[in-house]
């Protein structure tokens, strides 16, 4: 009788696993650093490893439901398809699910991360309870993931819930990674946020700030996590960097809520550890710039819970019970 579902976090830093149970406890775990650079067999014959490690450790396959995967996009859930993730080099139109499914004889499903963290929380972790959902990490980029009636929308390709190549500004200077200009990611994202600290600082070249400081001069140097530090400390240009950011997020919400009417928005990513200051700062903007403004001024906009094994948690709900694609 199947009890446990095998979570592979695939990243180009590290390939995390874990035996989760069919209640969403995490019953065991392994982390491995990614030998990226190598190239695919090389990163592979990794996950290989690790998911035969925790078949042992789980007592041998019959006690396994399937083995989910998580990897960054570009890819295909539907077929299991991983395209050309950036960060994996040698990667190229692999059939990731297929051939992990040969290999050890049992399903296995391969999703888009942001997507499996957006259904993980719905299951187990800040959105227990609701069923209609919105889900977007912020940190080196924006990551989303639609969730309805607790199942990931796919839509026809396999790549819906893009939601951080939304564009807010169409003559934004910035262009994003996709090749659009003005995208969330390109403006709200960690790297954007340290961009705009640093480009306001150059500007008032005479305007004191901690982050001078922080930074011994250096403003290339700004990180996210010195923007919040600073703002602690009541630093004018710190808390308007993330005044605006909030602002920037509150905008593109409020179009979030008024195309899926969700019940509630989970927010995760490093830059979310920010907290209240930026929590406020949306929930002030989004009645503002939706149509659904009545609702939009109290939904739930509800921190994620599930933070350092999310990938591993992520990864197994595409197996578990209320968890099957959509
Ligand atoms: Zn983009």
């Amino acid at each position: 009788m199947p009890k446990l579902v095998v979570g592979i976090d695939v990243g180009g830093t590290k390939i995390a696993g874990g035996l989760v149970n069919l209640k969403g406890r995490l019953v065991q775990s392994l982390i491995v650093p990614t030998r990226a650079e190598e190239g695919f067999e090389t990163s592979f014959g990794q996950i290989l490893t690790v998911i035969e490690s925790l078949l042992q450790q789980a007592g041998g396959k019959e006690s396994i439901e399937g083995i989910g995967m998580c990897a960054p996009g570009p890819l295909n859930p539907k077929t299991g398809l991983v395209i050309n993730p950036p960060n994996l080099p040698g990667w190229r139109n692999i059939l990731l699910a297929k051939r992990v499914q040969k290999k050890f004889g049992l399903p296995a499903k391969v999703e888009n991360d942001a997507n499996a963290a957006g259904l993980a929380e719905v299951l187990f972790g800040a959105a227990v309870g609701y069923r209609d959902v919105f889900y977007v990490t912020v940190s080196t980029g924006i990551g989303t993931g639609i969730i309805i009636n607790k199942k990931i929308y796919h839509g026809k390709d396999g790549v819906a819930g893009e939601g951080g190549h939304v564009s807010i500004d169409y003559r934004s200077p910035y262009r994003c990674g996709c090749g659009t200009l003005g995208c969330i990611e390109a403006l709200a994202a960690g790297p954007a946020m340290a961009r705009r600290a640093r480009v306001r600082l150059e500007q008032e070249h005479t305007a004191p700030s901690l982050l001078r400081d922080l930074t011994r001069g250096h403003l290339s140097q700004i990180t996210p996590r010195m923007i919040q530090d600073a703002a602690a400390k009541g630093d004018p240009i710190a808390c308007e960097i993330i005044e605006e950011t909030g602002f920037f997020l509150g905008v593109w919400l409020a179009g979030m809520i008024t195309l899926l009417d969700p019940e509630a928005i989970v927010i995760g990513g490093g830059v979310a550890n920010i907290g209240k200051p930026l929590f406020d700062k949306i929930r002030h903007t989004i009645p503002q710039y939706t149509i659904n403004r009545r609702f939009a001024a109290r939904i739930p906009l509800l921190p994620a819970k599930l933070r350092k094994n999310v990938g591993i948690f992520g990864a197994a709900s595409v197996f578990l019970p209320e968890g099957e694609e959509s």
